[in-house]
């Protein structure tokens, strides 16, 4: 496939500005590619050079790539870094420059997705000494062949800012597109059982779609690389998703927990149930294969050089030849045996002096799950099987260890043991469906969360995404910076729905930081992802979660999120902002009915408070 058709495509998906209109643009787009293209075509629509969990990056500053280009225009680097100043994207500064090119090229080759991908993955692959000008040569090989509307994308993707706004479901929308005739044809009931509730034929083709989206996600969830899974429909059609099966070595999507807020509705909902201690660390899922270990985090990034006493603690204390599991590693006072708090178990979350550290900071982990062992998947087993097997194989115990546990249907023996884990400096409890499979990447209740409350009305924090921000005035004005405007995600739909406009809690240091992140997210418009009726001075990619607390969530007709559901949006009342998470994609904050159900429960809760100041 021709490079110059794919840039085409990606300029009609990133002026988009419904996200109907971005999958229809997608899914014919994929259509045209072919078995050996398909791939990379998805990685590079993500704007990435593989799936996230391999960490495939290709390491170029704005500066090598302003070197490339001066190198092939003619153009000085320092006018080239005017230009940039000027327009704040050096994707529109290539696209300029090759418009008017100042020099002619020697010899020129018609780009294919392919050879644009090889160059790619070559300069992500070059280190040591010398690869600085390796780098710059093999972007300015294929700025050298591009037309202008191809060097706009070619020049964004090695610098991470593709930002066509496509967020995987949408990816995987526009592949049940594409499939959607062979489903048909196969699930001849499924379609007479949805023809009898669906007349009109747009919805009934709508909820076909919906139902081999799902199918797809299923599979995502377990193998969270849509390059590969496009890459088996094309071969073997819907036969092909058969194909993609759980793998050591390959992270699943973790499983989330719901919220409740004291043990009685725990009981009501579980009836006997597990309940552990909710660690406050690191979430860990582990791959072991024989000798190999694994490490990813909860964002199922590589993380495995952080954690040497881990790893060894994993091969020496865990009888298995290969398995997938995860846990919570936390930090224990080696003396006192007690759990140290947050702030300290995050210093292990370090590129350099990580031997130092180890020693420094030691962690236990927690093994609380295992999805997969001696080449058994163990997702559908029920939880308390998934336990069994895990009591046999942990054995030892001095690093490799299990959290404390009770099985009880009774609501005192859940606040009891919830108190005593707060005692212990943990964070809460966590209650666990017995009967329960382990449901990756979703949140469901078979694990339900109870939280120390904090001091606000909300039981809970919310983890948002910064989709804009509003300049300051004053003081503030110094980073560009006043208030951030906030959303949380709504998966049905895909879009980002405003939330919050956070002005306070942010310190001189934060708002640096802050400043700095966001100016490279800029867009120039609202993007395409984003429901938002306010309109803040600067738009950004959604990419920065954070989490905010607050007193409550209340109606307002300045937000959008769960319009759908009441009408009017629903908001934050004096959000402050907690900290930053950098272990969370933008999908994996807060969820829109995650909102609603927490609106709902406040609401009920003030019931009671009320009923209660009566009496
Ligand atoms: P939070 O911000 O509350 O940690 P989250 O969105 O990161 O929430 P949830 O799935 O909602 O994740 O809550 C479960 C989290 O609790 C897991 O991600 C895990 O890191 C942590 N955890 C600590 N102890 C346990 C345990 N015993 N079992 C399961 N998860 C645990």
């Amino acid at each position: 496939m021709k490079f110059l058709n794919v840039a085409e495509f990606f300029e009609k998906i990133e002026q988009a500005n419904s996200r109907l209109d971005m999958m229809k643009h997608l899914a014919e787009m994929l259509g045209q590619a072919n078995e050996q293209e398909i791939a990379s075509l998805i990685y590079l629509s993500q704007g990435k050079l593989g799936p996230d969990y391999k960490n495939i990056e290709a390491g170029m500053g704005e500066q090598y790539v302003l070197e490339s280009i001066a190198k092939i225009s003619g153009y000085k680097k320092e006018e080239l870094q005017k230009k940039y100043k000027e327009q704040g994207d050096l994707g529109l500064v290539a696209q300029e420059i090759l418009s008017k090119k100042k020099q002619s090229s020697l010899y020129t080759e018609e780009l294919t997705v392919n050879k644009v991908f090889a160059n790619f993955l070559k300069i992500a692959t070059t280190s040591g000494t010398g690869s600085q000008e390796s780098k710059i040569k093999l972007l300015a090989e294929l700025l050298n062949s591009a037309q202008p509307l191809e060097a706009k994308f070619i020049t964004r993707v090695p610098l991470g800012q593709l930002r066509l706004g496509t967020g995987d479901p949408t990816l995987m929308d526009s592949l049940a597109v594409n499939y959607l005739n062979e489903f048909q044809t196969k699930e001849k009931k499924l379609v007479q059982e949805l023809e009898t509730k669906y007349k009109k034929p747009e919805d009934l083709q709508r909820q076909l779609r919906m139902r081999l989206r799902e199918k797809i996600e299923e599979k995502y969830n377990i193998f969270p690389d849509l390059g590969k899974i496009a890459e088996m429909l094309k071969q073997k059609g819907l036969n092909g998703l058969n194909q993609i099966e759980i793998t050591v070595g390959v992270p699943i999507r973790p499983t989330l927990a719901e919220r409740m807020n004291t043990g009685e509705e725990i009981i009501e909902k579980l009836g006997n149930c597990a309940i552990e201690g909710k660690y406050d660390g690191l979430r860990l899922q582990c791959h072991k294969n024989e000798n190999t270990v694994t490490i990813y985090s909860r964002n199922l990034e590589e993380m495995t050089a952080m954690f040497p006493d881990i790893v060894q603690g994993i091969r020496t204390e865990i009888k298995a030849k290969t398995m997938i599991f995860e846990g919570e590693a936390l930090a224990v006072n080696e003396i006192t045996g007690e759990f140290e708090a947050f702030q300290v178990t995050i210093q292990r979350k370090r590129k350099h002096e990580v031997k130092e550290f180890s020693e420094k900071v030691p962690l236990k982990l927690f093994v609380f799950d295992c999805m997969y062992l001696n080449g058994k998947n163990l997702m559908p087993l029920p939880f308390q099987e998934r336990q069994e097997k895990l009591n046999e194989i942990i054995t030892e115990r001095k690093i490799v260890d299990l959290p404390e546990r009770i099985v009880t249907s009774n609501a005192l023996e859940v606040n009891s043991f919830f108190d005593q884990a707060i005692e212990k400096g943990l964070e809460g409890i966590i209650a666990k469906d017995l009967n329960a499979p382990y449901i990756a990447g979703a949140r469901k209740f078979a694990w339900i969360k109870l939280k120390r409350s904090y001091k606000g009305e909300l039981h809970d924090t919310i983890d948002a995404v910064i989709i804009g921000y509003l300049k300051g005035r004053g003081q503030r004005t110094v980073f560009g910076l006043g208030a951030l405007l906030a959303a949380v995600y709504n998966p049905e739909r895909d879009v980002f729905e405003s939330i919050a406009k956070i002005g306070t809690g942010l310190s001189e240091e934060q708002l640096k930081q802050f400043a700095h992140d966001l100016e490279k997210l800029k867009t120039k418009q609202k993007p395409a992802r984003v429901d938002s009726v306010l309109n803040p001075d600067v738009w950004v990619e959604p990419k920065i979660v954070i989490e905010v607390n607050a007193d409550e969530i209340t109606k307002s007709p300045v937000h959008t999120t769960a319009q759908q559901e009441f009408g009017t949006g629903l908001a934050l009342r004096f959000p402050r902002l907690v900290k930053i998470r950098t272990d969370k994609q933008a999908e994996d904050c807060t969820h829109t009915d995650e909102i609603i159900k927490m609106y709902k429960n406040q609401k009920h809760v003030q019931v009671i408070k009320q009923e209660g100041s009566e009496n």
